[in-house]
């Protein structure tokens, strides 16, 4: 046993017999002494090591690849808080040039063009933007609602199958969530079916650029359409707001003619993930409105800024600006241009990888990779007559360290297991050419009779 005296450590020892390495790492209380920096740190690398290879992690639609530039700015921000606008001045006014840049991406009738500043502001994520959004929609109607003398308190949002962003805004806000249950053979919210769940207490509806579960687009043109007519034939006014967490920084570059953002004027609102395909690292989202009416002026706080006046909008109060300054970056570095061959080659790879998929014999695709997200989909044809499941292959993927997601479609169609691969930035064409030797490999096994009896592994979406 060390005593206090001898845990204090010798700067000769080696990593692995210095006295923190010789004893399980303390979990449920500090440590009383110190111990070398460096020690401790080979000691977290390896525990995180079990976290598993977040290159080999397909599953997830977040940025998983950085190059070095984007790490020295990152390093470079360790220390500036991006809530304090008047010590760190020029981190904010990227930020604003950020809103600008994407207000002109999705065609905002304010930003580039306009001497106007667009309107909008960086978040955490796409979750807290869709708070930010789902609260100016309910202010809206709110004051529409009083201002017609009407009740205010039986607000509703309506939608398809979204992102749990959206359950946690209805319950933390008090709006009940209508979400349309989706149809037999499709795999979101369609414009026909909201005549049924919109009315005098909506406060907007939802669409999803990118579901979550199937990376499809949901129509919004169409659901856009649909809600003019609405308001042509009963006079209801219902705001739209686009989910564009994964698409918003994919359609403008991979599908410039699909309207889906403030070209369509009932879109109020748009948020997307930064992190996603902005290919940001981890912690930036965007929230932008059409322009200052579909913003309520008192949901932005006002805050002295060199001798100005620098409005701020967001749920947390001190976060880090490296983020923002790394989109920034990433915006400058590869231009329009770049986006759109980096997420070509992603979507060409997605697509490369569904056909062999579709080729292995047991699959049918749900989703090919055009079109949409650059990802691939796909069902057991057979589950009864196969013999193993989606979920036996995702274990035996697991065995080379591949994180292919099962899960179950949403609520209606939850009868359908499927399987996805996401491609992003970092992921290669050889990468993806392995796994499908991999998924061949398994499928042989499987085959053969072994199913892998372990359990289940676990879906983040
Ligand atoms: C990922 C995602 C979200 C949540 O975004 P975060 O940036 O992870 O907070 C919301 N909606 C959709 C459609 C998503 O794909």
């Amino acid at each position: 046993m060390h005593n206090a005296q001898e845990t204090v450590a010798d700067p000769a020892a080696d990593v692995f017999t210095s006295p923190i390495s010789e004893k399980p790492l303390p979990k449920r209380a500090m440590p009383e002494l110190p111990a070398p920096p460096h020690v401790v740190h080979q000691l977290l690398r390896n525990e995180l090591l079990l976290d598993g290879n977040a290159a080999q992690n397909l599953a997830t639609f977040c940025t998983t690849w950085a190059d070095d530039e984007v790490r020295r700015l990152m390093d470079l921000c360790l220390d500036k808080n991006i809530v304090d606008k008047d010590e760190y001045p020029q981190t904010a006014e990227i930020e604003s040039r950020c809103v600008n840049i994407l207000a002109s991406l999705w065609h905002a009738p304010v930003g580039s063009a306009s001497a106007e500043s667009a309107v909008g502001c960086s978040t955490t994520g796409s979750s807290e933007a869709a708070m930010l959004c789902g609260l100016a929609l309910k202010w809206r109607w709110r004051d529409r609602r009083r201002a017609a003398g009407r009740p205010a308190d039986r607000p509703n949002l309506v939608c398809g199958p979204v992102q749990v962003c959206w359950e946690k805004f209805a319950r933390y806000f008090d709006v009940e969530l209508r979400q349309v249950p989706v149809e037999p053979g499709a795999t979101g919210l369609q414009a026909h079916q909201l005549r049924r769940y919109v009315d005098e207490n909506t406060i907007g509806v939802v669409a999803i650029l990118g579901v979550t579960y199937t990376c499809t687009y949901e129509p919004v043109a169409e659901i856009a359409a649909e809600l003019d007519r609405l308001q042509t034939e009963t006079g209801l006014d219902v705001p739209l707001h686009v989910d564009a967490a994964s698409g918003g920084f994919i359609a403008p570059f991979l599908h410039p003619d699909l309207e889906w953002d403030f070209r369509l004027p009932r879109v109020a609102s748009i948020n997307a993930s930064g992190h996603k395909y902005g290919m940001a690292p981890l912690g930036v989202g965007w929230a932008l409105w059409r322009d200052k009416a579909a913003l309520p002026e008192d949901l932005v706080f006002h805050v002295d800024y060199l001798g100005g006046d620098m409005p701020t909008l967001a749920l947390n109060f001190s976060r880090p600006g490296g983020q923002v300054v790394a989109q920034y970056f990433l915006f400058l570095r590869l231009g329009r241009e770049g986006y759109r061959r980096v997420h070509q080659a992603c979507a060409d790879t997605a697509q490369h990888l569904a056909r062999q998929v579709a080729d292995m014999g047991p699959f049918t695709l749900l989703y090919d990779g055009t079109g949409a997200l650059p990802a691939a989909s796909w069902t057991l044809t057979d589950p009864a007559s196969t013999g193993w499941s989606l979920y036996d292959l995702s274990d035996q993927l697991r065995m080379r360290g591949w994180q292919v997601p099962s899960y179950p479609l949403p609520p209606d169609r939850q009868e359908t297991v499927i399987q996805r691969v996401l491609v992003r930035h970092g992921v290669d064409r050889d990468e993806i050419e392995l796994l499908a030797e991999d998924m061949r490999r398994a499928i042989e096994h499987l085959d053969q009779g072994h199913p892998h009896d372990s359990a289940r592994i676990g879906f983040h979406h």
